[in-house]
């Protein structure tokens, strides 16, 4: 199903946790919303869920305003952080729960029920116990339960948040190929770059309840447009390029396209710091610092020319916030 959201906002008081956001999200898309703590992510899910109702705009699902239906009518699932399994019920029971709910008998819910364990890769687990379930395990289960009454949109709120780096890079793969195996479409929020870009087809980048850039993960890696985005989609090296010579606001440096040369602009080196198999160095240059690949022997504190490569430079707009 179809998702559209126009010029929705919600304020608290004099504060808008979001303003005049517009976004569409396409049948069976996985969309990525992103941005700092703060930014308005969860408020939107809640919107969109129906568990609070904006101040003006409107949700729209496959043609239908949505923006007064309840949240219990929505055929909307949701996702979150803290998943809070039932401690009492077994995991065959947790998966029905939504089930249950809406009056389905008691058979189909447990054929249901372990339909989506199998999906999950958790058949055999029926009669355990959630307290008995790793972290993971506890999420896939909470996965389970989220598509069990078969959503046509299921919301993700930072469902990975509390899981350690390496379970979370598994656990995700397998959560984007449930998703799409399913063919639901799916709102997935978060603070992590790295989990948004892994998840999206499309994403959209929020700051102070202000969509400030929306596409595929390339797209707006290529055109952040402005130094918040740039940072935020991972670029390194944003500072203002003014001091060095090359833009008037700020610039996108790769570390990539800095290299030493003797004759070129004087640099101190702070530090020499080991990443991804290679030592760089960051230096500062004209009050700035910024860090080179390729590091040479350079101790911390020596002075050393570098230049830019300037074709690599991406040119960016200042921020209006
Ligand atoms: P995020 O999920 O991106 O961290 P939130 O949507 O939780 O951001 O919050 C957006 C802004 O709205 C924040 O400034 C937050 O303090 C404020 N906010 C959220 N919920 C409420 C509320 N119920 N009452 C007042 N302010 C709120």
């Amino acid at each position: 199903m179809s998702l559209q959201i126009r010029s929705l906002s919600v304020t608290y008081g004099n504060h808008a946790a979001l303003a005049d956001v517009d976004l569409d999200v396409a049948q069976g898309e996985r969309f990525a919303v992103m941005g700092p703590s703060g930014a308005g992510k969860s408020t939107l899910l809640r919107v969109l869920a129906g568990l609070e109702a904006p101040s003006t705009g409107a949700v729209v699902v496959n043609g239908e305003d949505v923006t007064s239906m309840p949240a219990h009518e929505r055929p909307v699932g949701l996702m979150f952080q803290d998943n809070a399994l039932f401690p009492h019920m077994s995991v065959l029971d947790n998966v029905a729960y939504g089930l249950r709910m809406q009056g389905m008998s008691k058979e189909l819910r447990a054929e249901r029920a372990e339909a989506l364990l199998d999906l999950v890769s958790l058949a055999g687990f029926e009669d355990r116990n959630p307290t008995s379930l790793s972290g993971g395990e506890q999420q896939r289960v909470a996965l389970a339960r989220t598509l069990a009454p078969g959503p046509s949109l299921v919301l993700f709120d930072e469902p990975l948040g509390a899981i350690d780096q390496t379970l979370k890079d598994d656990l995700l793969a397998e959560l984007m190929s449930i998703v799409r195996e399913v063919g639901t479409t799916s709102v997935y929020v978060t603070h992590d770059r790295i989990e948004a870009e892994t998840f999206a087809d499309h994403m959209a980048i929020l700051r102070a309840g202000r969509v400030v850039a929306e596409g595929t993960p390339m797209s707006i890696w290529q055109h952040p447009h402005t130094a918040f985005v740039a940072s935020f989609i991972g670029h390194r090296n944003v500072v203002n390029g003014m001091p060095l010579g090359l833009h008037d606001g700020p610039v996108a440096i790769p570390p990539t396209a800095v290299v030493e040369d003797p004759a070129g602009m004087p640099a101190r080196v702070v530090a020499r710091t080991f990443r991804d198999g290679t030592y760089e160095l960051t230096m500062e240059v004209e009050g700035q610092k910024i860090v080179m690949a390729e590091s040479n022997e350079a101790a911390e504190g020596s002075l050393i020319g570098i230049a830019i490569d300037t074709s690599k430079v991406l040119r960016l707009l200042a921020d209006e916030v």
